[in-house]
């Protein structure tokens, strides 16, 4: 696959990264006096890892240890039996069922399987056990070699409020706050009264933005502290919360460090995740913009002080908040593993991070010192996930229809774990794949990311690729303007509802335009199928037309009706009737009568599979096409330029007379009465708040839904009663069913 060949940037004469790897590590041994770690001159050299992960992370470690020569072992649940991660490791072993408890995070059994297959080390990869230290303790207690740091610093570490006591200690700045080991919800609100509102509570053994909530006043604080408690609980089996002051105008900016088993430690620069949605990152970018020199290294000492704070080898990250107002940092928290965001760096200094994980893990020293860590050009990561961005970024489950990711080049890596035809289930991380891009500096690397976001073609289930081009189109993401409220600062030019900017009319005339396209293109597709099979053969009718198939003579005229499907229209999907006629010249007339007439003239040639070169107002252009059928419904998407539409049609199809072939469609949307509330996402309800009947305030909570182990509150959407609630907890519920129906009485 191609996306799995992605390439460390590489200048065009530099030698291939292997041989520099080698060379780098050979010189710095040589040039090193301390060479033998204390406890490690017995330690069996690695051949072969055992990867505790899955999705692109499983297949990014196993690359780079290929190249080293390590064998790899996959470990999968039943939903991840034919995953790109098992297909891409020599060796694999079902684990378990879906759920990560009974698998991914079943300790035992991993190592279990280490052990059978013969591995002499783990590597975690990030979320799942990365960050246990029972874990790393058990595969040492074992004679495995765990790929990471040192047990102690990740249980200091994996514990918000343990490291900002010895970060304090270290002269290290911290946040203020309260990070105490007492929890009593009344001396709880009493800190946080003395802290100041708005506060954020945060789970001390957190991750990923799981359970973090934003107090705005003392009157939130009982409701917040509850929820937080629970979605901390379910996500790390460990409620405790701990309290910081909420900074309002912050840069989340981290610094990547490494360390080896002789007492180095370095850092490799910064990166700015500042663009974030519910806490979670979703651009990063190395190094951060509009930063001088002089911050970049009080920033980069502070990381490599904590570091060697907890005796730290490894890859690990010292994230840092930057209070834009006062320009001060804090520290916020180190993670102890490698972070999903690690190739920016990695493509700023022209090191393979994985590589460096497995040789200082093998005993051997840092490859390179502080000075001779070199920084060039500029890179971004975008995160391609299956999420429902206008209803507010929730996960969302499916199966991957179309899956075509950017091209990848010296340039341009797509860090990917699964294949077209691939489902998105609600038991892991809905993330499809990490695009990374680099360029000389940051206009260009820029220039390089928008290029590849429309170049990147997924349907089957709604992505956020739309919505990053729009951020990365953005003005102020252009001037590096980047903090973490950057989305609720922009949301008008971000979310855009085209009707209520107006903007309707320019968006349906575009809609028009690549229906017309997209009718030229499968009509040629269907004509020249039709040319190659013989009289009578029906097999080839693959696309729209109705059946029994006919032949397009010129001068026929066949009409049908799509609909237009726009996510971020809050007005509903738009019904486009239109005829084509095939012209003696080989073009194809495309007419809408919707809004007045609309004539197009396209020519199409067939290119390959789903691809087209259509030329169109005297303008020629490529194409992509993608065709797939789901619940009744017949989804035609289409990528043009940077444009992507997709159109609907209902299947079942109604003929009228030989020269008139007519395509009705008929969409009914199914009503629900006033009052009604729906599933945003599929999920399992994890706490039912109330019963069927009782009389409830609008807002109020009513149930809790977890999907992909992130909690969604659904409330009442007006006071009232609630009527038709048969949800309980433990239910499995689809994305749409109807939960119950706020009524008058
Ligand atoms: P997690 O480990 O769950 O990712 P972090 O502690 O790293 O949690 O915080 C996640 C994000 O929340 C940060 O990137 C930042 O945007 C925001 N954040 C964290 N602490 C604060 C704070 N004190 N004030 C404002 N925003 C914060």
């Amino acid at each position: 696959m191609s996306s799995m060949a992605s390439i460390l940037r590489r200048k065009p004469n530099q030698k291939p990264f292997l041989n520099t790897q080698i060379r780098l590590f050979t010189e710095s041994n040589s040039n090193n006096i301390k060479t033998t770690p204390p406890q490690q001159q017995q330690q069996q050299r690695i051949e072969k890892i055992l990867i505790a992960n899955r999705g692109e992370i499983a297949c990014r470690i196993m690359r780079t240890a290929k190249r080293l020569g390590i064998r790899t072992v996959a470990v999968y649940s039943d939903a991840d039996k034919h995953a790109l991660h098992v297909k891409s490791a020599d060796e694999a072993v079902h684990i378990g069922p879906p759920p990560a408890r009974f698998s991914y995070l079943n300790g035992s059994s991993i190592v279990e399987a280490a052990i059978r297959t013969g591995a002499q080390a783990i590597h975690p990869g990030y979320g799942f056990l990365s960050e246990s230290a029972d874990f790393a303790q058990l595969c040492e207690d074992k004679g495995l070699t765990f790929i990471g740091p040192p047990v102690s610093a990740i249980r200091d570490m994996g514990d918000k409020s343990a490291s900002k006591r010895i970060m304090g200690a270290a002269g290290v700045p911290l946040v203020p706050g309260y990070h105490g080991s007492e929890q009593d919800i009344d001396l709880m609100k009493l800190e946080a009264d003395k802290i100041g509102y708005p506060i954020l509570i945060k789970p001390t053994h957190g991750g990923g933005g799981k359970g973090m909530r934003i107090v705005k006043n003392a009157n939130e604080f009982v409701e917040c502290f509850l929820g937080a408690q629970r979605e901390a609980a379910a996500s790390f089996g460990i409620n405790t919360i701990l309290l910081e002051k909420y900074i309002t105008q912050p840069r989340h900016i981290e610094v990547q460090i490494f360390g080896d088993k002789y007492g180095h430690v370095l850092h490799l620069y910064e990166r700015d995740c500042s663009v974030q949605r519910r806490h979670q990152k979703i651009i990063e970018e190395a190094p951060a913009p509009n930063v001088v020199n002089d911050f970049r290294s009080h920033l980069g000492q502070a990381a490599v002080s904590a570091a060697k704070a907890v005796d730290y080898h490894n890859a690990g990250t010292v994230e840092f908040i930057v209070d834009t107002v006062s320009g001060q940092f804090y520290f916020m928290e180190m993670n102890t593993r490698l972070q999903v965001e690690h190739p920016v760096t990695e493509m700023i200094v022209s090191q393979d991070l994985v590589e460096w994980q497995i040789r200082v893990a093998n005993g051997e020293p840092l490859p390179i010192s502080q000075s001779q860590v070199p920084l060039s050009g500029h890179s971004f990561e975008a995160r391609i996930y299956a999420e429902n961005v206008p209803k507010g970024f929730l996960p969302a489950t499916g199966v991957l229809h179309h899956y075509r990711p950017a091209p990848v080049s010296s340039t341009v890596r797509v860090e990917t774990g699964v294949e077209q035809g691939d489902t998105v289930s609600m038991h892991y991380d809905p993330m499809i794949a990490k695009l990374v891009v680099w360029g000389e500096n940051r206009a260009a690397a820029l220039v390089k990311l928008k290029d590849c976001l429309s170049k990147f073609q997924v349907a089957g289930v709604p992505t956020n690729i739309n919505f990053l081009e729009k951020l990365a189109n953005h003005w102020a993401f252009k001037d590096g303007s980047v903090e973490t409220h950057f989305l609720e600062h922009h949301k008008d030019d971000l979310f855009v509802d085209p009707n209520n900017l107006g903007l309707a009319k320019e968006a349906y005339s575009g809609a028009r335009f690549s229906a017309a396209l997209l009718a030229a293109c499968v009509c040629e597709k269907e004509q020249s199928a039709l040319k190659e099979s013989p009289p009578g053969d029906n097999s080839v009718l693959s696309i729209w037309y109705a059946h029994p198939p006919f032949r397009v003579h010129h001068r026929t005229k066949c009409t049908m009706e799509l609909e237009w499907y726009s996510e971020y229209d809050s007005s509903g999907p738009k019904l486009l009737p239109l005829s084509v006629t095939y012209l003696p010249d080989g073009n194809y007339l495309i007419e809408m009568e919707e809004n007045g007439l609309s004539r197009f003239k396209v020519k199409a040639t067939h290119l390959s599979n789903n691809g087209f070169r259509v030329e169109a107002d005297g303008v020629s252009m490529d194409v992509s096409l993608a065709i797939y059928s789901q619940d009744w419904t017949k989804h035609i998407h289409i990528w043009h330029g940077s444009h992507h539409y997709h159109f609907r049609q209902k299947l079942g199809l109604q003929l009228t007379d030989d020269d008139e072939t007519h395509h009705r469609t008929s969409f009914e949307t199914a009503s629900h009465p006033p009052g009604t509330v729906l599933a945003p996402m599929a999920g399992l309800v994890v706490k039912v708040l109330v019963k069927d009947g009782m009389k409830v305030e609008e807002g109020q909570p009513i149930l809790v839904l977890e999907a992909m182990k992130m909690e969604h509150v659904i409330k009442a959407s007006s006071a009232g009663y609630v009527h038709g609630l048969q949800a309980m907890a433990g239910q499995q519920i689809l994305d749409g069913s109807v939960l119950f129906c706020i009524k008058d009485e």
